[in-house]
């Protein structure tokens, strides 16, 4: 028995994803966990730390290998409301056992497939002489690149700043292809998803999945020297929220109920950029967390806010963008913040009335407070406890409202984990849906809450209408977020915009700078159940019927997702199939025009519907032909788009 214990000691561990290419090397040297991980035998993340520091024990270090156990994972299961319909997950899993010096147990868990690796730390339930009741107070995981990486990243921001003290709210502004070096904007690290490029042999992208009520959401730190046990150089580790976060009130550190598996550190490794896209590590290790209490269905929704703002609270302007949905057969109307004050609940009734006979659902707008910032919109303090959120959605419930947006939260605690999770378990009982906005993003969510929508989590078409900067680079963002953001989970950007000028009378303010492809294209390129199509009342009238046309009939559910072609922040062109019909989007954020070769086999000898933009007439639809191995060419303009679909 001890031999066998000093052989295992010694041993370097290693998993490998079922076609071969992806390895993690999981080693030990002198008590200090370490793991590697290589693709196609090169290196994609070179020695980097495992551990984990709870109140009770240290596992950090003096850690010597008790046990290991292989299996292999084999599963099916269907989802609604992500980029795909179903998933098949295939991974090999090892699991090492460690004590620390006082004999105190961790264990390891790996999950490898093909182009995914998944960890956690389990927790056993200690013997009956030990403590029990444990806080994690840190984890050492770290993520140590090769030194010729680039990184695709958008900073953490300092709690209880910006608007109203409302910050974090994952709102920051993403920088491509920048050095690792580079020290982040606020010097708080940076919020997950995290993309690198590992020079020209791979992309990693870092995220994590399963986070619920019983733990904190994670980021990642600011690159650092790597400590010991590492390679030379720096890497970046797991990083627990700020202590300032909810208005400096509960802790970064996560109290667990032993025995207990932490969430995952997930790792989507490829050497193009495909596996990234089209991950689905973020669902793939997780499961429903409960049944839904009914049949919930995606849609579009029509949103006054973001172009007429707080002004059109009102009865009458509501009335405007619900007759709006209908006109367009969409599914919802989003009532947006203040609607207590400016409707009233009385009138919200009547309202919701109006909307069901016309076929439309309204989605009303909540702030989330509580005490955890200034956000001074009402209604407040009908979300943040049981009995004034179970008061309320049966309300809701009586006079037929379908779906919630819930904005500004506190960070990334514990206690913001659980309220999510509790408006969702809520809102579950009332049929209710539900969007978060001011908030973190989903970590496998979708899956877990089967009435959770989608999440802002994302510097959003608010900030096309409310600066002309950041209305100029929106392509650069649109064409990022499919690599990153959306990639690990549901985006509520909040429209599709085809008004030409960001202002209710259509002409004064700035411009939006896309063409109407390229916002056509956006609502199947960012990836949501429930859509927004930021449309205005005006646009009945001014837009070509093609283009009014499309918006009736874009899906927002998908069975599958493709990626095509794309840089982050450059271009992107990916396919999505709704039952029968694929839809290819492509959008360009550089100021050049980009020829490209579509291929769609699918479609060989074909021909398919084509949205354009005519470098001289502006948006067109056209007929495109594929040849007999389904390949076309195309160019999207500057700022601009394509869509080609079969869809007749
Ligand atoms: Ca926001």
């Amino acid at each position: 028995m001890l031999l066998t214990a000093i052989t295992m000691m010694a041993e370097k561990r290693t998993v490998s994803s079922p076609d071969g290419r992806l390895v993690v090397t999981i080693d030990n040297q002198e008590g200090l966990l370490s793991y590697s991980v290589a693709y196609d035998e090169r290196p994609m993340l070179t020695m980097s730390r495992l551990g984990l520091e709870t109140d009770f024990a240290d596992f950090t270090s003096g850690l010597t290998l008790a046990g290991a156990e292989e299996s292999t994972i084999d599963r099916s299961y269907a989802m609604r409301q992500t980029k795909c319909a179903s998933s098949h997950y295939v991974a090999n899993a090892l699991k090492l056992l460690f004590h620390n010096k006082k004999h105190q147990a961790v264990e390891v868990v790996f999950q490898v497939s093909d182009n995914d690796v998944a960890f956690r730390y389990d927790i056993p339930r200690p013997k009956a002489d030990h403590p029990k009741a444990a806080v994690v107070r840190r984890e050492v995981s770290s993520f140590n690149f090769p030194a010729e990486t680039t990184t695709f990243l958008c900073p953490q921001i300092t709690p209880m700043s910006g608007w109203e003290r409302t910050k974090p709210s994952y709102e920051e502004d993403y920088k491509a292809d920048d050095a690792m070096a580079v020290k982040s904007q606020f010097g708080q690290g940076y919020t997950f998803p995290c993309l690198f490029r590992v020079g020209s042999d791979g992309w990693v992208l870092v995220s994590e999945t399963g986070v619920d009520g019983s733990y904190v959401g994670s980021h990642l730190s600011d690159y650092q020297p790597s400590p010991s046990g590492e390679q030379e150089g720096g890497c970046y580790t797991i990083a627990f929220p700020q202590p300032g976060e909810n208005n400096g009130i509960g802790s970064v550190e996560a109290g667990v109920s032993l025995p207990y598996a932490t969430p995952w550190r997930t790792l989507t490794v490829g050497k193009t950029l495909k596996p990234i896209v089209e991950t689905t590590i973020a669902y793939d290790v997780v499961s429903p967390k409960y049944e839904p209490s009914q049949k919930y269905g995606g849609g579009r929704y029509t949103w006054s806010w973001l172009v007429w703002q707080d002004n059109s609270i009102n009865y009458d302007d509501q009335v405007q963008f619900v007759d709006l949905a209908a006109a367009m057969g969409y599914e919802y109307c989003l009532v947006d913040n203040w609607w207590d004050q400016q409707i009233g609940r009385d009138r919200i009734e009547e309202l919701s009335k109006y909307a069901q006979q016309k076929g439309v659902s309204l989605m009303l707008w909540y702030n989330s407070n509580g005490y955890e910032n200034d956000a001074p919109q009402t209604p407040r303090d009908c979300m943040a406890t049981p009995l004034a959120r179970n008061r309320e959605m049966a309300w809701m419930q009586k006079i037929g409202v379908k779906g919630i947006k819930v904005d500004f939260f506190g960070g990334d605690k514990q206690q913001t984990m659980q309220l999510y999770e509790d408006i969702l378990v809520d809102a579950n009982r009332y049929g209710l849906q539900v969007i978060f906005h001011g908030c973190t993003i989903p970590r496998g969510w979708e899956v877990m809450y089967p009435n959770y929508v989608a999440s802002e989590a994302v510097l959003a078409s608010e900030n096309v209408f409310f600066t002309e900067q950041h209305a100029k680079s929106e392509a650069f963002e649109l064409t990022m977020h499919p690599f990153c953001r959306n990639a690990v989970g549901t985006m509520d950007w909040g429209g599709t915009i085809m008004n030409k000028y960001l202002s209710r009378d259509n002409k004064s303010r700035h411009r939006r700078f896309t063409t109407d492809i390229f916002e056509m294209a956006a609502a199947i390129v960012n990836q949501t159940a429930v859509q927004c199509i930021a449309l205005q009342p005006n646009n009945l009238q001014e837009l070509p019927q093609f283009e009014l046309d499309f918006l009736r009939q874009v899906p927002t559910t998908w069975d599958e997702t493709r990626f095509l072609d794309g840089y982050p922040g450059r271009y992107v062109v990916m396919a999505r199939r709704h039952g029968s019909d694929w839809y290819v989007a492509g959008m360009n954020a550089e100021p050049q025009a980009k020829m490209l070769t579509i291929s769609m086999p699918e479609w060989a000898g074909k021909s398919v519907s084509y949205y354009v933009d005519d470098a001289k007439k502006g948006p067109v639809l056209r007929q495109l032909k594929l040849d007999k191995r389904g390949c076309a060419k195309v160019a999207i303009q500057p700022l601009g788009g394509v869509i080609l679909t079969s869809k007749q």
